[in-house]
């Protein structure tokens, strides 16, 4: 096996923004880092995120921000004390990458360009002096009593070649939207050195729906609708705002951040339906007497012209179709069964969940490195000497916001300033 290099302080296994920043932080103190990325550029999902716009961090007040963790929460609170969301404005404020701050408090770079964030970032990394090696696919972690030696890495599948370091970083990010280097490969390197994966699932992942309702609306996005998750008929959260009808089942914002707690349940065989509101301002009794009135007084004119003050264009054939309402038939002539008909539709649009897409679409990864296994204020594994873990590749997640990314970069900030160089 061919030695590659000299000893290395610092080894940081990923090139994401979590990797960028650990290997950063390092060499802006002093040491000798070297940053293997298995792809031919390093930060390949950095620049896809947010539409292509990059939603960097959230400027949620300290205790919001951290709920957004869940289970991670109490984890995540050390690191973001260390390196908030504002220490991240500031930092790529100093890049001279000029941010902007938009609805929820979403952080966006002022040109709205991810790949700017990514060239900020990885502009830094190199003047800090850190050595990218790309195209280095990290196989193995080589530990002998109990501390890291360094790591082997292939290059295509054959060359070997041993980097021998004092502190690993891995930060080899989730699963998700594998065809950017997030192979999962973190997790088998954690696990042969002993350490316990959290089953991984898809996190922020659209949902499939069961029959041909959903379909025959693609493309059709809903605005202001507040949409419920029922778990053997019990609900068990909801959500306002935007979504979309696919040719699978349903997406957008609020059906992601619905997503976790469907997945759970699903990979337990439990019964779950979605339960759509597209008028959550009017209450049932409202709407009843709405659509009675409407009826009525503009009579004459058939159904299927009078359901456009009711319901979107697209929606309306799919209605008749499932209420079984001819659509020639005049307003007055509808039944009180089919004014509830419209009026369920309306109020409570309900449809069975039958899976959720897989990896290749999910926006994160739920589960992995088992948080009591890591030291929260340093990122040093308990199991492994010198071994740090930095990002998604921990068992940490957050809905959509900025958050997720605000993680990475303050885990990594954390595991970058906690490695140090043995005496001797
Ligand atoms: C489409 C999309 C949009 C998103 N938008 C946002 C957003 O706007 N805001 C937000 O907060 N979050 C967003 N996210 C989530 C966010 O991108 C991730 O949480 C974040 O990138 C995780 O950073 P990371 O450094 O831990 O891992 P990653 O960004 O996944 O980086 C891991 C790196 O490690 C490399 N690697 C993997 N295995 C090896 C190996 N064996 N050897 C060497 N290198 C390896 C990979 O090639 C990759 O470059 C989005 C995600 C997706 C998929």
């Amino acid at each position: 096996m061919a030695q590659a290099d000299s000893r290395q302080e610092v080894i940081v296994v990923g090139g994401g923004p979590a990797g960028l920043m650990a290997a950063g932080q390092a060499a802006t103190r002093g040491l000798q880092v070297i940053l293997l990325e298995k792809k031919h550029l390093p930060a390949r999902k950095l620049g896809i995120t947010g539409k292509g716009r990059c939603n960097l961090t959230n400027t949620a007040a300290n205790d919001d921000f951290l709920r957004t963790f869940g289970h991670g929460a109490k984890f995540m609170r050390f690191a973001l004390g260390r390196f908030s969301s504002r220490d991240l404005v500031s930092f790529f404020n100093s890049l001279g990458l000029e941010t902007e701050e938009e609805r929820g408090g979403r952080v966006f770079p002022r040109t709205q360009q991810a790949s700017d964030v990514v060239r900020a970032l990885v502009g830094w990394v190199k003047e800090a002096g850190v050595k990218i090696k790309t195209a280095k696919a990290v196989r193995q972690i080589v530990a002998e009593k109990g501390r890291v030696r360094g790591v082997v890495t292939d290059k295509h599948g054959t060359t070997e070649e041993f980097f021998r370091g004092e502190n690993i970083v891995i930060a080899t990010g989730g699963a998700s939207y594998p065809a950017t280097g997030s192979t999962g490969d973190g997790y088998a390197l954690a696990r042969a050195l002993g350490h316990e994966i959290v089953p991984v699932y898809p996190g922020l992942v659209p949902l499939e729906t069961k029959g041909d309702t959903a379909p025959m609306m693609q493309g059709l996005s809903l605005r202001n609708v507040r949409a419920g998750i029922y778990v053997q008929g019990k609900k068990q959260v909801e959500d306002f705002g935007e979504m979309l009808f696919t040719h699978f089942g349903v997406s957008g914002p609020i059906v992601l951040s619905l997503s976790k707690d469907v997945v759970r349940a699903l990979s337990r065989n439990l019964e779950v339906k979605l339960v759509i509101d597209l008028k959550p301002a009017v209450s049932h009794t409202a709407l009843k007497s709405r659509i009675s009135s409407r009826m009525h007084a503009r009579g004459r004119k058939k159904i299927s012209n009078l359901l456009k003050e009711f319901l979107p264009i697209k929606m309306i054939p799919v209605f008749l179709k499932n209420s079984d309402i001819d659509p020639d038939k005049p307003g007055s002539d509808l039944s009180a069964s089919e004014q509830k008909a419209l009026r369920m539709w309306c109020k409570e649009l309900c449809m069975d969940i039958t899976g959720y897409r897989s990896f290749n679409e999910a926006i994160i990864t739920s589960g992995g490195i088992k948080l009591s296994e890591v030291d929260p204020r340093t990122m040093q594994s308990r199991k492994v000497q010198g071994l740090y873990f930095a990002g998604e590749v921990l068992d940490v997640d957050a809905g959509t916001g900025g958050f997720n990314l605000q993680a990475a970069f303050s885990t990594g900030w954390v595991a970058g300033n906690s490695v140090t160089a043995r005496q001797g």
